[in-house]
């Protein structure tokens, strides 16, 4: 039985839905194990469909051995009442994040026509926040991907000398993770080196790394649809006192997060545990994005750690913890690891190496 199905109805269920369409992709591939990139899903309380185009029924039928195909062909109008034709009355849920104002249209037009008692119910995260509790074999998988990047970074790291471009830097540690097996990469990798290390977002440049500054890489692998993700600050040569003031404080909030969370903590409490930390060293300014957030088949997803965030951190939950310190000018410094929620607190997935700034 495929249990992740058993969960989404009874939160259907809980909702008074009959049925639910899911159209976000990575929801997609997470019920049904169809990785095309088109199609729909229609999960009712005894039924499994799953629609999509010509291209993909056939790949659909080897993919997804809980769906019944339904081959979807010509517009909207044509195919969506045969599909809903078991559901003839109650909600029908969507994904309000997915669906675009153009189709919700369609959809409303259409079911208006041939199904006028089944009304359109938007839907949000719930399939979201089933994915957000990882099964033990999600965990293996997002730990072989954490390992790709380790081991990419820490190569590549070693072999780096002044003079390189953060655009080579990031396309050696792109090669190195493809090689090592994975997937596509789930986002582009940042290196920003200098006062580009300020922008948290950096997309890597011609600028040539120089000694003595701050170099903040931020990269993912991908293997079987589950990300990884891990930061590391580095420095090619000796590192100036600023690198050491800020280097040391990131290090402490992020040590502190990683020994203070716990089973059942919320979001903004984790978040509030590098931010203490960061603010009493007078960075508090500096530290202006959230912890950390859920990382799964998206790179970003649930839960989220973060100051407005209020959900729980539960059991087999995998999420990044990931503090920073920005100065304009100066630049910047961030570090990341991946964890998962483990007997009640934090056990890391990431492993590569940090730099030891203790002894001077
Ligand atoms: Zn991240």
């Amino acid at each position: 039985m495929n249990s992740r199905l058993t969960n989404l109805r009874r939160e259907l269920a809980g909702q008074e839905l009959v049925a639910i369409l899911v159209s976000q992709p990575e929801n997609r591939f997470y019920l049904s194990g169809f990785d095309g990139s088109a199609g729909y899903l229609l999960v009712t309380a005894d039924g499994a469909t799953l629609a999509t185009d010509f291209r993909y029924t056939e790949q659909a039928e080897r993919q997804a051995p809980d769906f019944s195909i339904f081959q979807i062909t010509g517009p909207i109008s044509a195919w969506l009442p045969g599909l809903v034709a078991e559901v003839d009355s109650g909600k029908l849920g969507f994904e309000a994040r997915d669906v675009s104002f153009v189709l919700h249209r369609q959809l409303t037009e259409v079911l208006a026509e041939t199904n006028p008692d089944l009304d359109l119910a938007p839907v949000d995260g719930m399939v979201e926040s089933l994915r957000a509790t990882k099964e033990p074999a999600e965990i293996d998988t997002i730990s072989q991907a954490a390992a790709i990047s380790d081991n990419a970074l820490e190569q590549v790291a070693d072999r780096m000398q002044p003079g390189i471009t953060e655009k080579e830097v990031a396309w050696e540690l792109e090669k190195s993770m493809r090689e090592s097996g994975s997937e596509g990469m789930p986002f582009s990798i940042i290196v920003a080196s200098g006062p580009n290390a300020a922008l948290p977002h950096h997309h890597p440049s011609d600028r040539r790394i120089q000694a003595g500054e701050p170099i903040v890489i931020d990269m993912g692998a991908r293997v079987g649809g589950y990300c990884s993700d891990l930061s590391r600050t580095l420095c090619l040569g000796t590192p100036d006192d600023t690198f050491r003031r800020v280097y040391n404080t990131v290090l402490e909030a992020q040590m502190a997060a990683i020994e203070g969370i716990r089973e059942g903590i919320s979001g903004h409490e984790a978040d509030n545990i590098s931010r203490k930390v960061i603010e009493q060293a007078g960075y508090g300014e500096a530290f202006g994005h959230s912890l950390g957030h859920g990382v799964g088949l998206a790179a970003h997803e649930e839960p989220r750690l973060g100051p407005n965030t209020t959900g729980a951190l539960g059991a087999n939950m995998v999420f990044s913890i990931e503090p920073g310190i920005y100065l304009t000018g100066w630049g910047g410094v961030r570090i990341e690891d991946l964890a998962v929620m483990e007997n009640g607190k934090a056990r890391l997935l990431s492993r590569a190496m940090k730099l030891n700034m203790t002894g001077g």
